[in-house]
């Protein structure tokens, strides 16, 4: 139903009908059950340290305090801190995207609950950090999203499972046809912010925000052809220098 841009990824899966899967539980070693898939890990939002080898499973929990530190326009959507798929999540860059949703002076976050809840065929959450058209920076998970799928080397960053890799902005508005929209000036300030204060506080540089068109192994060219990235970067890179 919806237009998101977003690729499933190549995350474990099983269709068996009872999984066994060992996990460390603040120390505690537990095992839980998944029937029918992983459906019982989807509602363990807290589960850490899933045996996936060399990579964290990190929550963002300082994501909206960041944010609104930086004098950005922050909402927290209700039962962000918990949200997240229970895979690794060890984000050492940030990617950007645009939902393809329209969004208007009205309706100026139209893709929020699609962002949140995920859409047929693909879990909810699909990003971290939705960029509504006012510039109000709507914060949607903390844990992992469905937001990159596999990822090309792209500067810096290894390829690979995406969703690890990065930590995902989305900027609701629709470039394609037949809107052709572009971002406001409020929405593309607030998403350059965004972006360096989460590569910042990720302990990485501008060159570690790379756009999905530079990562998709699908044909993805997300943000936008209006937006380049190289400018885009350079943008972070003074919003940066400017915070240092
Ligand atoms: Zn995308």
């Amino acid at each position: 139903m919806t237009r998101i841009d977003e690729e499933p990824t190549t995350g474990p899966t099983s269709s068996s009908a009872t999984v066994g899967r060992r996990m460390l539980l603040g120390g505690a070693v537990a095992t839980s059950f998944a029937v029918g898939g992983l459906a019982l890990l989807d509602r363990m939002p807290y589960v850490r340290d899933l045996p996936i080898p060399g990579r964290r499973r990190v929550q963002l929990t300082w994501l909206a305090d960041e944010l609104r530190s930086a004098g950005l326009r922050v909402q927290g959507d209700e039962g962000w801190l918990e949200r997240g798929r229970p895979w690794a999540f060890d984000p050492v860059g940030v990617l950007m995207h645009h939902t393809a949703f329209r969004a208007t002076g009205a309706d100026p976050q139209p893709a929020l609950a699609t962002v949140r809840d995920g859409r047929p065929g693909l879990r909810g959450p699909l990003c971290h950090v939705l960029v509504a058209r006012d510039g109000t920076c709507h914060v949607v998970a903390a844990g992992r999203a469905n937001h990159a799928g596999e990822a090309r080397p792209s500067g810096p960053v290894e390829g690979g499972d995406g969703n690890v890799s990065y930590v995902g902005i989305e900027i609701d508005y629709a470039p394609q046809q037949p809107f052709s929209q572009r971002p406001t000036t409020a929405q593309l300030d607030a998403s350059v912010v965004a972006a360096a204060v989460i590569v910042a506080r990720l302990g990485n540089g501008a060159d570690h925000v790379r756009y999905h068109a530079e990562t998709s192994l699908a044909g993805k060219w997300d943000p936008g052809s209006t937006l380049d990235a190289d400018a885009f970067r350079a943008r972070v890179a003074a919003e940066l220098a400017r915070r240092a």
